[in-house]
């Protein structure tokens, strides 16, 4: 029998899940075309859209955060379409990567990573190239530590030029706030093994009348995430295709606590702890990936990896002799950093026993930490 004990999981996701929802999850399987699953299915969607401050349509598909991504793209975009795709990471450039596998011209409007966007360079792309039909941006850059301005860009996005805006927050939503109609985001996309503290394995996506008017002349390749299918279904409260039920009594259950809870609280219980992270981090004598610290992301911190300490040692120390997991450094900062989630069910103390472990580590390879 598998058997693997608790650890201090701070992975920017999968998060670690609470004995509430797990016991939630462990409800008898029913019938996904049947009267329970209806009621499964009508009441979390009315919650998720409470969470994501929006009355567009909403849909829980089972994928990972990536299939609602590629559901964005699909359901909005027809080959050939010009869209402006604004990066500073490897989640930035995955949506490239994705939008492009579909066809589309994408102009890749790139930062420095570490570093946030800037709506200045937005509205200067979009400005130089009127044939730009929609702008894909990452709220929250998981790879890199960074928030970028999603309220300022989609002002720009919105207000200025009136472009189709497709949001990747699948690290920020639920944690960090992103009303979805008060920024006017056409689709926002999500998923539950980060800020909803759910097993990985579904995804959520807001499709606003827009985004709708735009799927309807929209004749990129879709089957599993077409989302018109996704409609049509919902109405009869259900989905196309078998869903993971077992997560999404999960998901109706860490919905029931966010809303107890309290969006406002929730936001400050994840500002609270991002600062305490950075805080701990910098007294140990580290430095901090992001340069300004006003975008510094509440849910991930990259640190920079000190001159001749071994990354991976270090990780693997913290795994072996700390129970203590962390994340590297993806794509071009792989060796470079390490990252310490503290995004969804996290508590202080889990962050003071990263940085206790951390001192411990650092000076056996010879690094003195403060
Ligand atoms: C985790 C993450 C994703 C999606 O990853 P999946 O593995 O498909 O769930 C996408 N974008 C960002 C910013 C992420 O943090």
């Amino acid at each position: 029998m598998l058997k693997i004990s608790r650890q201090n999981l701070r992975t920017p996701g999968p998060t670690p899940v609470p004995d509430d929802i797990v016991e939630a999850m462990s409800n008898p399987m029913i019938d996904h075309r049947g009267p329970e699953f209806l009621e499964l299915i009508s009441e979390s969607t009315e919650r998720l859209k409470q969470v994501f401050m929006t009355r567009n349509d909403l849909f829980i598909l089972t994928a990972s955060g990536t299939g609602a991504l590629e559901a964005a793209v699909v359901n909005t975009l027809s080959p050939g379409d010009k869209v402006l795709s604004v990066t500073a990471g490897s989640f930035g450039d995955r949506f490239i990567d994705l939008a492009q596998a579909y066809g589309a011209d994408v102009q890749r409007l790139a930062f420095e990573w570490g570093e946030p966007v800037d709506p200045d360079a937005v509205r200067k792309a979009l400005h130089a190239d009127p044939a730009i039909k929609a702008v894909l941006v990452t709220h929250n850059e998981t790879s890199t530590g960074v928030t970028h301005p999603l309220e300022q860009i989609a002002a720009v996005v919105k207000g200025e030029f009136n472009k189709l805006l497709l949001v990747d927050a699948v690290s920020s939503l639920a944690c960090i706030p992103l009303p979805v109609d008060g920024w006017d985001c056409d689709v926002v996309a999500t998923a539950s093994q980060k800020g909803f503290m759910v097993p990985p394995g579904l995804s959520f996506i807001s499709m606003s009348q827009t985004a709708w008017q735009a799927q309807k002349s929209s004749t990129m390749p879709r089957f599993y995430f077409d989302l018109a299918a996704a409609q049509s279904y919902l109405e009869r409260g259900q989905t196309p295709f078998t869903p993971n039920v077992a997560a999404m009594y999960g998901l109706w259950k860490a919905l029931i606590n966010l809303l107890d809870e309290g969006m406002e609280s929730v936001y400050e219980r994840h500002a609270r702890i991002g600062q305490f992270t950075r805080d701990g981090v910098k007294n140990l004598g580290l430095e901090l990936l992001v340069k300004d610290e006003t975008y510094a992301s509440d849910t991930v911190t990259a640190v920079k990896i000190p001159d001749g300490v071994d990354g991976s040692k270090l990780r693997q120390l913290a795994h072996n002799e700390e129970n203590v997991v962390l994340a590297g450094g993806q794509g071009k900062l792989s060796g470079h950093i390490f990252r310490i989630g503290h995004l969804g069910h996290v508590s202080q103390q889990d962050i003071e026993e990263v940085l206790a472990a951390l001192k411990r580590i650092l000076s056996k390879l010879g690094f003195s930490a403060r």
